[in-house]
């Protein structure tokens, strides 16, 4: 319910997008299409505005012309991905002349029994595209890149070889906006030219914010030489660059801050559809610039969530940020085929900034891990029911425990070269998955982890992107506790936040 709310400051240009090439009104936050006429709803259901406020809202939509959801046209090959829309994995049938398109292989078994009268005959059935959608609910319909459909009912050979290699060429070629800013833009020698506000971001990127995101010369020579390089051809990581650029100027220039943010917001808003897909099909070709787009987007996500959500509080469903915890942690994976030839290229110094295992154990006699493992061995039958930690959760607690000192034991050798990489790769990305569903809970034991995780990060929250907002996290965490947890729980934070501000 809380995540639907939307800050006080935002105007209705960084809500609402109108597609034109579509007929439909994007709800940026929601990340999908608002059904004609359902705008007032959709503003006060999911965004609680009050009737005032809506009215710049409702006044701003009502300037476009909006088509009815049955008369939408839908992208044709040059304008798939959809900016503004998440991309999913989907299939395509492959029946001659069907092109049904769904998201799980038992919606296509049954498409196919239920449509064609005929069980699975090969494995040349359906194949894998990436789906988009402007509406949820009722309304829900997906499309996919028609060139992918056209070829996929082709001979199997040709079609296999065509899905495999059309998503990467709608990535490189930039949709008609995006060439003419991009039309003269020459990589070599550096001869980079954008259109004036583009360029302004470029250079001040340049000049100023790759270096505040690099921690010793080897990621700064990389930042600084070969993304931009990598930026040329990738229009996904260009945007990422222009949009942390961006950001990075409206944290220092609070006047012209909002005009900033706008365009932070527009840069990301490209950049996602098409690094979504991506990383649908990495390769040797492409996995420099997924990785190097994965430091923006952490940026992005640490800095940008600051405007309405609390740092890692926000919900993930619905995050401004787009889950960038998640897709930081399957990013990884997604790479993993491509690992070693990473680690071996001129993205080695980024590649060894995340380690599968940060290689440090606690001590089982560590003073801090102690202290964690206290709140759920004091949790005699009774308390762990008021704990609501079951077996499971107990699990998850302790290992996001150890991992946790593991993590402090880790940034400790650092010393005051920690970098807000390390930091977060010493235990965000380490932590079981479910813990997240726990936080999302307001688990006291999640929150309690959380504060402990708060002392690690503070000495960064000097960051530009970070700052102040790790203090604002301990005190979220302090509101959220508060009257939510056992009397030991509580003393346990109380000593966490003492250490905290003692820094
Ligand atoms: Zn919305
Ligand atoms: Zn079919």
């Amino acid at each position: 319910m809380i995540s639907g709310f939307i800050s006080e400051k935002v105007h209705p240009v960084q809500l609402l997008r109108y597609l034109p090439a579509h007929r439909v009104l994007i709800c940026l936050h929601c990340h999908y299409a608002i059904q004609p006429g359902a705008i007032v709803r959709h503003l006060k259901e999911i965004h609680h505005l009050k009737r005032l406020r809506r009215r710049e809202f409702v006044e701003y939509a009502s300037q476009f012309e909006l088509a009815d959801i049955d008369s939408i046209i839908l992208p044709d090959e040059t304008q798939f991905p959809v900016d503004s829309l998440p991309i999913h994995d989907g299939l395509a049938c492959r029946f001659e002349g069907c092109g049904h398109l769904c998201a799980t292989i038992q919606r296509m078994k049954a498409h196919w029994s239920s449509v064609h009268h005929l069980s699975r005959r090969s494995d040349g059935d359906w194949c894998s595209v990436p789906l988009q959608t402007f509406f949820r609910g009722n309304a829900l319909r997906y499309f996919t890149n028609p060139a992918l459909l056209a070829s996929s009912t082709d001979s199997p050979e040709e079609a296999m070889s065509t899905t495999e290699e059309s998503p990467i060429t709608t990535i490189t070629t930039p949709d008609l906006d995006e060439a003419q800013g991009l039309s003269s833009l020459v990589a070599y020698e550096n001869n980079i030219s954008l259109s004036v506000e583009n360029m302004h971001l470029f250079d001040h990127y340049m000049q100023h914010t790759y270096k505040t995101i690099s921690c010793g010369p080897e990621t700064e020579n990389v930042f600084r030489i070969i993304v931009p390089q990598l930026a040329a051809k990738f229009p996904f990581l260009l945007h990422g660059m222009l949009a942390c650029s961006a950001l990075h100027l409206a944290s220092s220039n609070p006047l012209n801050k909002r005009s900033y943010m706008l365009q932070a917001i527009q840069h990301q808003d490209q950049a996602l559809p098409a690094f979504h897909l991506a990383t649908m099909h990495v390769d040797s070709n492409n996995c420099q610039a997924i990785l190097s787009y994965a430091f923006f987007l952490v940026v992005y996500g640490l800095s940008s969530e600051s405007e309405d959500e609390t740092l890692l509080l926000g919900n993930r469903q619905t995050s401004s940020s787009s889950n960038w915890i998640s897709l930081l942690r399957n990013g990884c994976s997604m790479l993993c085929n491509v690992w070693s030839e990473l680690k071996h290229g001129p993205l080695a110094p980024f590649a060894a900034l995340w380690r599968d295992d940060i290689g440090v154990t606690a001590d089982a006699n560590d003073p801090l891990l102690v202290s964690l493992l206290s709140a759920i061995s004091e949790s005699s039958e009774a308390a762990a029911s008021i704990q609501r930690l079951s077996g499971n959760d107990v699990h998850i607690y302790r290992d996001a425990a150890l991992k946790l000192a593991g993590a402090f034991e880790f940034t400790r050798r650092f010393g005051a070269s920690l970098s807000v990489w390390d930091a977060l790769n010493s235990w965000l990305t380490q932590v079981l998955p479910e813990y997240f569903d726990l936080l999302d809970q307001n688990h006291p034991g999640a929150l309690l982890l959380l504060a402990h995780y708060a002392i690690l990060l503070k000495p960064l929250q000097t960051e530009w992107f970070l700052n102040g907002r790790v203090t604002k996290l301990m005190d979220e965490i302090g509101q959220r506790l508060e009257g939510n947890c056992s009397l030991h729980i509580w003393k346990l934070f109380l000593i966490a936040r003492r250490e905290f501000l003692s820094l």
